[in-house]
């Protein structure tokens, strides 16, 4: 007899934030059909997969079924979407069911999206299409495996339901699991309220769940305020660094935790190119490529403005400590990045001062001759060992990367470490694209290939040289969508 799946959801968050907790429940799936589950992540949560796999597995995963003492609730959150102020947003078509504790005692949120409309819905279905909840699990698991903090993807269960987008799609649901969903956003939601008692409760919350030592410090709100900056300026380095571009960075989609969250409109670039953009409502590209700092900074001065009645009783004090504060993230996100560069160059060792110029060098090079910014990377290791041939084919200016390799190579990069940094699979638009189309058309197996090789990025196997090879010719511009 297979058991019943069994999970102990705590509802912290509902009974300490009320205020932004909208207790609900998920649309019934008429006919759930599992169709992919993420065995590893389920064992670290101490979930039992074949339990799962049952027919009330799948209703534990679209919400239908819960275990008792569940409080599902929506999460109320404003946010600034393209630079506008939006005070009313939230979990227009998601739930958080509750808080799971790992064996290890780690807290994580279990969260569906596309579960049916909420009170913050507004204009919006509540539901999602099985292509873009596979897309979020592809791309989301793909981003842990390179070591990216990001939510992770338990399952996608297809609904039975179907889902008007430009044409009828089949619907699913994606149960996530995160460090928490708390934002940027919330913390503005808390601010448009008035009310500093809420401000201070949702600060706790967050220092006691994800920044414990700020907690115990002088001064905690300041603290915390710091420690997210922090982990957005590693968490946005190493986006710069693996080539993603987000794309919808509004403050509601940036976490306090640091994680990665939101995967709608994002994309891995092909060649490298600073002002990628691919989502379709992007339209002055604020969210491309080479602007993801300066909009991550942007972003986490709303999150100072939120927290300024925590941080000192004189308001012009507050701004002075804040602002002093803010300016310390240039310098965090600098580091960060120069520290991962210098990894993809096989240089960890080398002192910073004489690497600038190489590294502005190639980064001018690769864009002048419009290179696969991945597969560039992964074919250092060969030039490190002497093949220089993957590389130059690469580049049109033969006399220009030649001379960037002797300066290079001269400095003595490590071909070791090389293949563990710079990753040889990655999800490649292409290859996303065919995988989602097989599968809303019913066939999972290109989806479970391309998962097997962007979830062992580094590992380079025989037999899976399309997952490595840049995008065809003719596969053209990528657009992207959100809320699909
Ligand atoms: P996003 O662009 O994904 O960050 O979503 C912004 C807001 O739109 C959030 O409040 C979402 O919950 C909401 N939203 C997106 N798609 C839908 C949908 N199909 N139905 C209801 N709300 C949605
Ligand atoms: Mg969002
Ligand atoms: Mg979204």
């Amino acid at each position: 007899v297979v058991p019943q799946p069994t999970v102990t959801l705590d509802d912290r968050f509902a009974r300490e934030l009320s205020e932004m907790a909208v207790p609900w429940q998920a649309d019934e799936a008429p006919d759930p059909r599992l169709l992919v589950l993420n065995v590893p992540l389920a064992a670290e949560l101490g979930l039992d997969s074949k339990s799962l796999r049952t027919t009330q597995g799948s209703r534990l995963l679209t919400g239908t079924f819960l275990p008792p003492g569940a409080t599902p609730v929506a999460q109320a959150y404003s946010g600034h979407q393209f630079g506008g102020f939006s005070p009313r947003l939230g979990d227009g078509r998601a739930l958080l069911l509750g808080e799971i504790a790992d064996p290890a005692g780690g807290i994580h949120d279990l969260h569906l999206k596309g579960s049916g409309r909420t009170p913050f819905a507004r204009g919006g279905d509540g539901l999602a299409a099985v292509g873009p909840m596979l897309r979020e699990y592809l791309i989301s698991e793909a981003m842990h495996a390179l070591g990216i903090p990001t939510t992770r993807a338990l399952a996608v269960v297809a609904t039975g339901r179907q889902v008007r987008r430009e044409t009828l799609l089949p619907g699913a649901v994606l149960a996530r699991v995160a460090g928490s969903h708390l934002r940027v956003g919330s913390f503005q939601f808390a601010q448009t309220t008035g009310d500093v008692g809420l401000i201070r409760r949702l600060a706790d919350h967050a220092l006691a769940r994800h920044y414990p030592d700020a907690a115990h410090s002088e001064h905690p709100y300041l603290a915390l305020f710091e420690a997210v900056m922090a982990a957005q300026a590693a968490l946005v380095a190493q986006w710069m660094l693996v080539g993603f571009v987000h794309g919808v960075m509004n403050t509601d989609n940036m976490t306090i935790s640091g994680e990665t969250i939101d995967y709608g409109p994002c994309a891995f670039m092909d060649e490298f190119n600073p002002a990628a953009v691919y989502s379709s409502i992007d339209e002055s590209g604020r969210y491309a490529y080479a602007n993801q700092p300066v909009v991550a900074e942007w972003n986490l001065a709303r999150l100072a403005e939120a927290l300024l009645p925590l941080i000192h009783d004189d308001q012009e004090k507050a701004v002075a400590l804040a602002t002093d504060a803010l300016g310390g993230f240039r310098r965090l996100y600098g580091d960060a990045w120069t520290t991962g560069m210098k990894a993809k160059l096989g240089l960890a060792g080398n002192p910073d001062d004489s690497l600038q110029s190489l590294i502005d060098d190639l980064l001018a090079l690769l864009q002048a001759d419009r290179v696969d910014y991945t597969s560039f990377f992964r074919s250092l290791a060969a030039a490190a060992r002497g093949d220089t041939d993957p590389v130059r084919i690469q580049c049109d200016d033969a006399v220009g990367v030649d001379a960037w390799l002797h300066r290079w190579r001269a400095l003595g990069p490590d071909a070791t470490a090389l293949d563990r940094v710079n990753p040889a699979y990655i999800p490649r638009n292409h290859l996303v694209e065919e995988a989602l189309a097989a599968a809303t058309d019913g066939d999972l197996m290109p989806f479970e290939r391309l998962l097997e090789a962007v979830t062992s990025p580094y590992d380079e196997r025989p037999g899976m040289e399309r997952y490595a090879a840049a995008a065809p010719e003719d596969f053209g511009a990528y657009r992207t969508f959100c809320g699909t």
